[in-house]
């Protein structure tokens, strides 16, 4: 523990965002790292507690906070950085775009405010990369041995750099333009700048990690091709089948599933070419169905795109401000919380259900909603006006049909894919991971898969390490 009085002397610091006036006529990150000085003074506020609730408890990764935090406290920014890497593949990712779990668990969070991880683990990593300090780290010994991972998300992409590491060759099948899976495709460049991932994806190049973006296996290619060519085989293709609202006038012109419309943004911002008519927000009414983080995000992409006005609406009623009694720390706060698109303007609006999409000439023009109290019952009926719709109701399953068709893998009865503690499923040598596994999760609970089950298949490969 560097300072023992520093969680005494030091006050959380509050994060530094790009004012709203500026940050919403652009794509670009709306926060900013922590200085070097304040780095110092927040790793100062951990107390090394006897029991870390945020690596035991609250990290998916149980990553190792106490540590590093000392590391930080001394200016050991490298050594800081080893333990980080020890544990954590992409920690420039996390560092942006985690909520955080470990700071709702950190034993400061009961009396005080939490040390502020996140933005430690942020900012110690880009010193990394600016100092030349991440490498890659090519095997000294080939297994021999070759590992197909379909998906190149946060699970596929951790899998795939801890096996190459182990020595085998790795080919990484992904059925989009690029590589990244939902980082790329679904979280807008505001909260992750895409060439966060490329850089990184340059290590994984050096590090023997074959990309092969374009190619949607089952389809492009067959399962027994995969079969025949692969020692094993693991699957990381996400949950990202939308979540559907079967109501009169869905069909009408203007509705779409998030992650469609995510897409389609981030495509764009890419500069990649669109498939079908462009999806403008430009002066249009948005209302968003779905009050969570995904709805967050089509949110602050429209009001980029310069919306009119911006309704989200949620189903369930409003959490409260603070923990319930029955929701106490360390597990994660059920709490109301303000995103920073929310912050941009939009109005929130709780316990409504929608009932039916309105019309006129094919188009949709508003929706119609019933407020529902908290036993479910329904009063009062509202409409709102809507040139366009976006429906964040979550996620329903996986949506490798063909594949699945192809292996027949054993499923729960979520309809995700039965693997064992190594990731292994019922047929032998195919291994699962992330969202296709646990259903729509976090970033950070993928990578923990991705190693635990490289772990699995490097034992199933028989290196035994
Ligand atoms: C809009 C949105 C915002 C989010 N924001 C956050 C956030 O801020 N923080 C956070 O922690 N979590 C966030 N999440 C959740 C997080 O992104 C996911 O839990 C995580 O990406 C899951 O990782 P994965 O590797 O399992 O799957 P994915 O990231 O979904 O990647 C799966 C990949 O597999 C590919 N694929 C599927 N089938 C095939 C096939 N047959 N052949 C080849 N490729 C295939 C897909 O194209 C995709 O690229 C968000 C989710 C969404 C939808
Ligand atoms: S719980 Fe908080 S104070 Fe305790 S070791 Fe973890 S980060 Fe430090």
């Amino acid at each position: 523990m560097g300072k023992s009085t520093g969680f005494l002397v030091y006050p959380r610091a509050k994060m530094q965002k790009r004012p709203v006036q500026e940050r919403v006529r652009d794509f670009f990150e709306f926060e900013a790292p922590l200085t070097d000085g304040e780095l110092i003074r927040q790793a100062a506020r951990c107390m090394d507690c006897g029991v870390p609730h945020c690596h035991t408890f609250g990290c998916p990764l149980h990553n190792l906070m106490p540590e590093w935090n000392d590391w930080v406290y001394r200016g050991r920014f490298r050594e800081a950085l080893q333990v980080l890497h020890a544990t954590n593949n992409f920690p420039e990712f996390t560092g942006r775009i985690c909520p955080a779990p470990c700071e709702a668990a950190c034993t400061l969070a009961l009396e005080e405010q939490a040390v502020t991880i996140r933005h430690i683990e942020w900012r110690m990593v880009e010193i990394g990369w600016e100092q030349g300090w991440i490498q890659p780290h090519k095997p000294a010994v080939r297994s021999g041995k070759r590992v197909a991972v379909i998906g190149s998300g946060p699970a596929g992409l951790a899998a795939a750099q801890q096996l190459a590491r182990h020595g085998h060759e790795v080919v990484v099948y992904e059925r989009m333009v690029r590589i990244g899976g939902i980082l790329r495709y679904g979280i807008p460049d505001f909260k992750l700048e895409k060439w966060v991932i490329d850089r990184r994806l340059e290590q994984m190049r050096s590090e023997g990690v074959v990309f092969e973006p374009g190619v949607e296996a089952g389809v492009d290619l067959s399962f027994s091709y995969l079969r025949s060519h692969f020692d094993a085989l693991l699957l990381a293709s996400g949950a990202t089948a939308p979540r559907e609202l079967e109501i009169p006038g869905r069909d009408l012109d203007g509705i779409f599933p998030a992650m469609s419309y995510l897409t389609h943004v981030n495509s764009a911002v890419a500069g990649e070419r669109i498939d079908g008519s462009f999806i403008d927000a430009r002066d249009r009414r948005v209302v968003v169905i779905g009050g969570g983080d995904t709805g967050s995000d089509c949110v602050g992409t429209a009001r980029r795109q310069g919306a009119a006005s911006i309704v989200q609406i949620e189903i369930l009623p409003e959490p409260p401000s603070k923990r319930a009694q029955d929701n106490p720390w360390p597990t994660w706060p059920h709490i109301l919380r303000t995103s920073s698109s929310h912050e941009e303007g939009c109005r929130r609006l709780w316990g409504l259900e929608t009932t039916a999409f309105i019309g006129q000439n094919g188009r949709v023009t508003a929706i119609e909603a019933v407020s529902v109290d908290a036993a479910g019952g329904k009063k009062k009926k509202i409409k709102i006006l809507a040139d366009l719709v976006f429906l964040a109701l979550g996620f329903s399953g996986t949506e490798t049909d063909s594949l699945f068709e192809q292996t027949q893998w054993a499923v729960d009865e979520r309809g995700f894919i039965s693997v064992d503690s190594h990731g292994h499923s019922s047929r032998n040598g195919l291994f699962a991971a992330g969202d296709c596994v646990s259903g729509p999760s976090l970033v950070v609970r993928a990578i923990a898969r991705g190693r635990q089950t490289a772990a699995g298949i490097d034992r199933f490969l028989g290196s035994g390490r």
